[in-house]
């Protein structure tokens, strides 16, 4: 084939490319779709997408044909000595036979993927003069990249830009909507509320009961924005795990410690069933965290008065395992398709006690984050376990 039927090859596969990406607006899915994309037309041995976050000036890794979501996660580059921080400041493709001859290489990602760089190629990704990432190919099989290499990246760097941005804005104001929609409950109470009090007949009980209503509805909207703020900052793939080895037992601890007040209120005791000697995982101690405490305050939230709540954890040759059991009042079969939805909450539960519905998605989302999965067994009346598998380290 000679050059002209390969680039007109290139052109052809761009269109279809550019179908393919215009049918799709869940956000990593596209980046995955425009990644394998860049890989192929360009006969390069690896692709990766850095989006660039414009308050911490740094890009982060969001997908990478040949990174792990678990290594990719921890991975960061920051604008200055870099080659993505110059396409990104620069504005302008960057093509070089060998990265490491290049001064502005950063050397970081190579030492921590152990996959060497030697040619590379990158473009930037912007739309409506916003610079929103950089696509990258590394490697192309047998030779140098070329610069009909890099007009087809160009094209499909303009097309990739235009995708994440409507994938976000969708993102958002599916998000958004939710929320407001969410917002109403709690704002639609402490309205009746306030009209209730200032009605001379309420009684002093009364008057006292409706105030402990108004105090539980504050605190619903206010667990409702940061979960909130939470989930959205997870989803739209800006947030980054820091992962650190640590030891689980004490994590527990310090977990248990925290619920306890809420736990005695009705007399539910909390046992840990992790040898003090666990060997040290790998994880974003934050974040895996915010996950148990959500599991364990679910346990309590949805237990018995008298009940009990289980944690384990098991290590296997490949994963780990960490299980919250409760004898609580279980899911029903119908609602377990749903658990994991923003703002699902199981209506026989709804207005006993107080909740938001995001818990479990934003636990989902750090967990599949480090490359994980979470999932469930539960029996009605008798009580359900959570349980987490992690991979056990990089
Ligand atoms: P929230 O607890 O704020 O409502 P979550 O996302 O954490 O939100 O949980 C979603 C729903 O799943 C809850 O409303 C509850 O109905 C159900 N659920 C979660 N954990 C448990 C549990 N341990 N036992 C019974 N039901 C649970």
């Amino acid at each position: 084939m000679n050059e002209i039927e390969k680039r007109l090859e290139g052109y052809q596969r761009l269109i279809s490319i550019a179908r393919d990406l215009a049918s799709t607006l869940d956000l990593n899915v596209l980046l995955n779709r425009i990644n394998y994309a860049a890989a192929e037309i360009t006969e390069a041995s690896a692709a990766s997408i850095l989006l660039y976050d414009d308050a911490a000036r740094q890009l982060n890794f969001q997908v990478a044909t040949n990174l792990d979501l678990q290594t990719m996660r921890g991975l960061v580059v920051p604008l200055n000595g870099s080659i993505a921080g110059w396409i990104v400041t620069n504005r302008k493709p960057v093509r070089v036979a060998n990265a490491h001859e290049d001064p502005r290489f950063y050397n970081k990602i190579e030492l921590a993927t152990s996959f060497p760089t030697e040619s590379l190629l990158g473009v930037p990704l912007i739309n409506k003069d916003k610079v929103v990432g950089v696509l990258e190919v590394i490697n192309k099989k047998n030779e140098s990249f070329t610069e009909a290499d890099e007009d087809l990246l160009l094209v499909l760097g303009a097309q990739a830009a235009v995708g994440i941005e409507n994938a976000r804005l969708f993102q958002q104001s599916d998000l958004i909507a939710e929320f407001v929609h969410e917002l109403r409950t709690p704002l639609a109470s402490i309205s009746t509320a306030t009209f209730l009090l200032l009605r001379p007949e309420m009684s002093q009980e009364q008057r006292e009961q409706t105030i402990s209503n108004i105090h539980d509805e504050t605190l619903r909207l206010n667990t409702l924005a940061s979960s909130f703020l939470d989930l959205a900052r997870l989803e739209s793939g800006r947030v980054q795990f820091h992962l650190t080895k640590f030891d689980l037992y004490p994590l527990l601890e310090e977990c248990c410690q925290i619920m306890k007040s809420r736990a005695d209120e009705d007399s539910i005791a909390i046992t840990i069933k992790a040898p003090a000697d666990f060997p040290q995982v790998e994880a974003d101690r934050d974040k895996f965290k915010q996950v148990v405490l959500n599991l364990l305050s679910n346990a309590i939230k949805y237990n018995h008065p008298n009940g009990s709540v289980t944690m384990t954890a098991l290590m296997s040759d490949r994963e780990w395992t960490f299980s919250i059991r409760d004898t609580g009042m279980g899911i029903p079969e119908k609602a377990r398709p749903h658990l994991f939805q923003k703002f699902y909450r199981v209506r026989a539960s709804e207005d006993r006690v107080l909740g938001t519905g995001l818990g479990l998605s934003i636990c989902k989302q750090i967990i599949s984050g480090h490359g994980g999965s979470i999932d469930f067994e539960s029996k009605p009346g008798k009580g359900t376990v959570f349980n987490i598998h992690l991979p056990k380290g990089v």
